[in-house]
């Protein structure tokens, strides 16, 4: 199958979350399956170009209309790990993607609705015509809009559309000009509420409701998540497009690439190891204390890695740490960034005042590299989301022996099964799972971690185990998604 993939994001080159780890991810295991796939990008000036292999230029001179006038737009070519990407180049004075960052711009909107045009735009000059067309996200929310109503008249009457939705909570909510930037004009008809009318403001248009409407199938990515998305109000308010929606909306949980994360093969961990050599686990531990400077003393570290985000329960993330300190019975580390000035400003606060600790440490950048020796080093993990579509740390976590500790939302209820609590067989649990958002609330499940930890290290063991032999590869999402497009294309 010939499969086109239209993301914002794509790792390595282009990651800020979970949206570029799957659009990767996914797409390595559709080719690797004998599809044809490519992926178009904006070509961001901040990509790690070094990760980019043979990239030229193949299409100097695509005109992108664009209102009422057109942009002068070329398309370079490269290789990611073996996956075919095409990069969006527009040249004009509004510098889309030239501003020394992926994402927090005024223009947001302006920007990625110019980006879906493009793409499309390009696909069709350059003849391309790819069965299925996979896009992500509010960014690539009006893709599917476009190609039913300006597209397939135009020659691409043929292709079939997957969107997946990573995040309800940025939806694309504008102004209606947008309509006209995209050349679909026809206020009249695109706000109806059926069409692109948000579902609050009457006077605005939602490109991911567009995005949910005309295409052939919608996707989130967790089970629990698409039922959340559809019957409470973590849908942000398309819960009732969802429903309306619902033969073609599908939760599929979103894989991990065990090349990229496995501590059997992981370049970036100083002590290799398996389910069956578990001991090796501690060359880690040592080699991330010895990098945070934190002091060799018998005590779990507790980690948590991820963006510094509202969403993620900052508020128990630092109770976490306080709490960690004050019982003097477990050490904490933490990897995150924030694009927001005063959460980034909050936490810097917190590590200047914690500066001296040998008990914790806050490491407020983004690295790849040291995330990997978290997860590898540290004993148990964090999440505890307010909302989490998917999450991959947990994952991730097993994947190490770290025993992650989540709060019961989306894809954290599909991956994480209380060792004490679950109604899986013994063997199948693998962490520690608290509902409620207080702090009374993960101090139980901290302490029952920490508890099994102290006082029976071989079933603390055993736990690690169950979790490092799951199965969160890309292969059984990547059967399903190829099972949605067949769908799709045949209906
Ligand atoms: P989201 O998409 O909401 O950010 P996910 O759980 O889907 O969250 O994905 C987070 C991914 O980003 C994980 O692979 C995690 O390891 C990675 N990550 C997040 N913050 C950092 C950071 N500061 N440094 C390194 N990796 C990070």
């Amino acid at each position: 199958m010939y499969i086109v993939q239209i993301a914002s994001e794509c790792a390595p080159v282009a990651k800020v979350g979970g949206l570029g780890d799957v659009v990767y991810g996914l797409s390595r295991e559709l080719q690797v399956r004998g599809n044809h796939v490519e992926i178009i990008l904006p070509k961001y000036d901040c990509m790690r170009y070094d990760q980019i292999w043979g990239l030229t230029k193949v299409y100097d001179d695509l005109w992108v209309p664009w209102h009422g006038g057109a942009i002068h737009t070329s398309v370079w070519h490269g290789e990611v790990y073996g996956l075919h990407c095409y990069f969006i180049e527009p040249h004009s004075q509004d510098n889309f993607f030239n501003r020394g960052g992926f994402y927090g711009y005024l223009d947001e909107v302006r920007r990625y609705t110019f980006f879906s045009k493009a793409a499309l735009e390009f696909l069709l000059k350059s003849n391309r015509r790819p069965e299925i067309i996979h896009c992500h996200d509010w960014q690539t929310g009006i893709v599917p809009v476009l190609l039913y109503e300006v597209y397939k008249d135009a020659g691409m009457w043929d292709q079939r559309i997957c969107y997946t939705i990573h995040n309800f909570k940025h939806q694309g909510v504008t102004g209606m000009d947008v309509l006209w930037l995209t050349g679909l004009g026809r206020p009249e008809y695109f706000m109806r509420y059926e069409k692109m009318r948000d579902n609050f403001n009457p006077g605005a248009v939602n490109l991911m409701k567009g995005g949910i409407v005309y295409a052939n199938f919608v996707t989130t990515v967790s089970p629990h998540h698409a039922w959340e998305a559809r019957s409470t109000d973590q849908g942000f308010g398309l819960g009732p497009t969802l429903q309306t929606h619902q033969v073609k909306f599908d939760g599929v949980l979103n894989g991990i690439d065990y090349d990229v994360w496995n501590p059997e093969i992981d370049g970036y961990i100083p002590s290799r190891y398996n389910v069956d050599t578990i001991q090796d686990k501690y060359g880690n531990k040592e080699a991330l204390r010895n990098r945070l400077m934190l002091r060799n003393d018998y005590k779990p570290i507790i980690a948590y890695v991820g963006r510094l985000d509202m969403q993620k329960g900052l508020h128990l993330v630092r109770h976490t740490l306080f709490y960690c300190l004050e019982q003097n019975r477990a050490q904490f580390v933490l990897l995150g960034t924030s694009p927001e000035p005063h959460i980034n400003a909050y936490f810097w606060q917190l590590k200047h005042h914690l500066n001296d600790n040998p008990d914790c440490h806050l490491e407020l950048s983004y690295s790849e590299e040291l995330s990997h020796l978290i997860y590898a080093g540290a004993d148990m993990l964090i999440m505890p989301s307010m909302f989490e579509p998917c999450g991959l740390p947990q994952m991730i976590g097993l994947k190490y022996g770290t025993v992650p500790i989540v709060r019961a939302v989306g894809g954290l209820v599909n991956t994480i099964f209380d060792r004490d609590y679950s109604d899986k067989p013994v063997e199948e649990r693998n962490g520690y799972v608290f509902h409620q958002t207080d702090h009374a609330a993960i101090e139980s499940a901290l302490d029952r971690a920490i508890g099994l930890w102290y006082l029976f290290p071989d079933q603390f063991r055993t736990l690690m185990q169950n979790g490092m032999r799951y199965d969160f590869s890309w292969n059984h999402p990547g059967a399903r998604y190829l099972a949605i497009y067949d769908y799709i294309r045949h209906k």
